[in-house]
């Protein structure tokens, strides 16, 4: 039993929002797809039978909804492969938000899926319910396959690109998640270029794979991770590609997020925030941990079965997780250039250490600092376009009319000339090179 004092307390730190990421089925996946991190989460628990339990199921759902301020909840279901927990459970669930929401209160249900499991009576229900789905998809066929293999070994391409189709035929809202790692990300625009056009998807998230070896150092990293320069070249080509022909159509995680930060707003994403903490994972047991990304036992906040979500959300553990991200930031990221859009990334890919020495910068660093600067410009002109009034695919006008500019530059220069761009170099030796 908490003193006043306490719930005083309480009641100062309760965020209006956060978010539950509910693993039904806990680590549980059909998949074994070589980078997942959440796998071996199933030694957490062992000798569980991986389902969420109905009481638990209906204490979350009240819970959820009681803690929130906000009239508009996210109920946001993970894995694992959530689907495995069967239609029935989400029936429940749906069943159960519907009986609990307060008047005026909208609910957004999304599910986050390997898609392979999906059929017609799925699809309807997503479509029945506006459920949004994500679904994972690594690219074209030899690049997703080369890492997302079911138990067997065996490939899963052909099995996600039917679950696909089959939402589309029902007309379900879905998203793709994209993990970028070294095997598709020296392939930026054969990526993007599959998902806008085969896959069809209007939206996009990338995601780096980033996994720690056990080495003395910490540093080390296993040969499926995307690599920091790798990744800034991903993001930067197909920014490049998407701000001169899809901006308006196609959205992109990453670059929405960006667009935020340049127009001073908060980013929607939690690891380009100062701080984090609002976002907690709620395993098929009924405990939470700090973030899904934490989910191990020095980050477990306690369980909902014994005390209230918004407790565990508002509670000093969580607070002082959420602040070490601006806490611990190296001396590098505080006065880095890019800092208000960056903020040193997430705190679970921090594990380098500076030039000088300093611990705790991001492996990602190098990749996301020329990515930050190199959208700069455009971001500018897409945010000018905003603030004037225009809708944000003016800009594509404005860099095609600079991009024949340039062209026209570069093929007037002579050759021993300075490039136009400002490089230093002679145009032959730069963009003036045959
Ligand atoms: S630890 Fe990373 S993923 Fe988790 S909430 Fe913080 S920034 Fe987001
Ligand atoms: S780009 Fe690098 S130095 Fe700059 S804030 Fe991000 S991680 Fe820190």
């Amino acid at each position: 039993m908490s003193t006043p004092i306490e719930r005083m307390a309480l009641t100062a730190a309760v965020p209006d929002a956060f978010h539950v990421m509910a693993k039904p089925t806990g680590a549980i996946c059909n998949l074994d797809c070589r980078y997942c991190f959440f796998l071996e989460k199933e030694q957490l628990y062992p000798g569980s039978h991986f389902r969420m339990r109905d009481d638990v199921l209906e204490r979350y759902i009240t819970q959820l909804i009681d803690g929130q301020r906000s009239d508009h909840v996210i109920v946001a279901w993970q894995g694992g492969e959530p689907t495995l927990m069967g239609l029935e459970f989400f029936r429940r669930a749906v069943a159960l938000i519907e009986r609990q929401r307060r008047p005026g209160m909208t609910i957004e249900h999304t599910i986050q899926t390997n898609g392979t499991l999906l059929d017609d009576a799925w699809c309807a229900f997503f479509a029945e319910h506006g459920m949004l789905v994500g679904i994972s998809i690594d690219g074209p066929q030899e690049l997703h396959d080369r890492y997302r293999v079911d138990k067997g070994g065996k490939p899963t391409f052909e099995r996600v690109m039917r679950g696909l189709r089959m939402m589309q035929r029902h007309r379900v809202a879905f998203n793709v998640l994209t993990t970028v790692h070294r095997a598709n990300g020296d392939a930026p625009l054969d990526v993007y270029r599959f998902l806008r056009d085969d896959v069809g998807t209007e939206w996009m998230q990338f995601i780096p794979i980033v996994e720690r070896v056990d080495t003395p150092d910490g540093t080390t990293v296993s040969d499926r991770s995307v690599g920091a320069a790798q990744y800034g070249r991903f993001l930067t080509t197909i920014f490049d590609e998407w701000v001169r022909r899809d901006v308006g159509r196609v959205f992109v995680q990453t670059f929405e997020a960006a667009a935020r930060r340049w127009m001073g707003m908060p980013s929607g994403m939690c690891i380009f925030e100062p701080t984090c903490g609002l976002a907690v994972a709620l395993e098929h047991t009924g405990d939470v941990y700090s973030c899904d990304h934490f989910v191990e036992p020095a980050y477990r906040l306690g369980s909902i079965r014994e005390q209230q979500l918004i407790e565990l959300v508002a509670s000093p553990q969580q607070r002082a997780f959420g602040a070490a991200k601006r806490d611990m930031l190296p001396g590098m990221c505080r006065s880095c250039e890019v800092r208000f859009a960056c903020h040193g990334e997430c705190p679970k890919n921090r594990f380098i250490a500076t030039a000088d020495g300093e611990p705790g910068l991001n492996y990602l660093c190098a990749g996301y600092r020329q990515f930050f600067n190199h959208i700069d410009r455009p971001m500018r002109l897409l945010i000018d376009q905003l603030r004037h009034g225009r809708p944000a695919q003016s800009v594509m006008a404005l860099l095609a009319a600079r991009d024949a500019e340039f062209a026209r530059a570069v093929q007037h220069a002579g050759r021993n000339a300075p490039c136009p761009c400002g490089s230093g170099r002679k145009a032959k030796h730069c963009h003036g090179r045959a």
